[in-house]
């Protein structure tokens, strides 16, 4: 592994540049609320599949979706971590699915494979962080933490 000192922010804003042709495409609002700039200890190719895979997810399930459009960012410091909230609207995940959606092979996509989120948990976890998701009505988060670095 190629463990650095990864600019978590820059590196989050660098990974929404170069989805903007996709949330346009699709017509979806990115709100950001990104302010400090944060260091997390990483390879950052794995933290930017980790973007990657939720980002994409969102833009499919927005999509399918007729109304308004929207993912919502958040980057805030904790103490000694820090916590990224990515939140889009849409059809939540349905409740039976919530438990296992970090599991491999779980897809309510008749072409997914199921893998997305549980390579996030996977690489998340190997970074000493955390991945969680919250999903109910028209909303879905995924937030994660990890350790901030000195
Ligand atoms: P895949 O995208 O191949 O289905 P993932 O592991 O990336 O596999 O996601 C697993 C499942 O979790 C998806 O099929 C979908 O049902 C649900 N899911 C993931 N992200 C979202 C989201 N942002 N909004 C609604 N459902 C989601
Ligand atoms: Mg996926």
């Amino acid at each position: 592994d190629n463990l650095v000192k990864v600019p978590f922010t820059a590196l989050i804003k660098k990974m929404f540049e170069f989805m903007y042709p996709r949330f346009t495409e699709a017509n979806i609002i990115v709100q950001l609320k990104i302010k400090e700039d944060v260091y997390i200890e990483g390879d950052s190719s794995q933290i930017k599949q980790v973007l990657l895979n939720i980002l994409v997810n969102a833009v499919e399930e927005l999509s399918e979706w007729k109304g308004e459009r929207k993912i919502e960012v958040s980057l805030i410091e904790k103490n000694s971590h820090v916590e990224l909230s990515i939140c889009n609207n849409g059809n939540p995940i349905p409740e039976y699915l919530l438990e296992n959606v970090f599991q491999p092979f779980v897809t309510t996509k008749s072409l997914g494979t199921g893998l997305g989120l549980s390579v996030c948990k996977q690489i998340v976890e190997k970074h000493n962080g955390t991945i969680e998701v919250k999903s109910k009505e028209e909303f879905t988060c995924f937030t994660i933490t990890f350790p901030i670095a000195e």
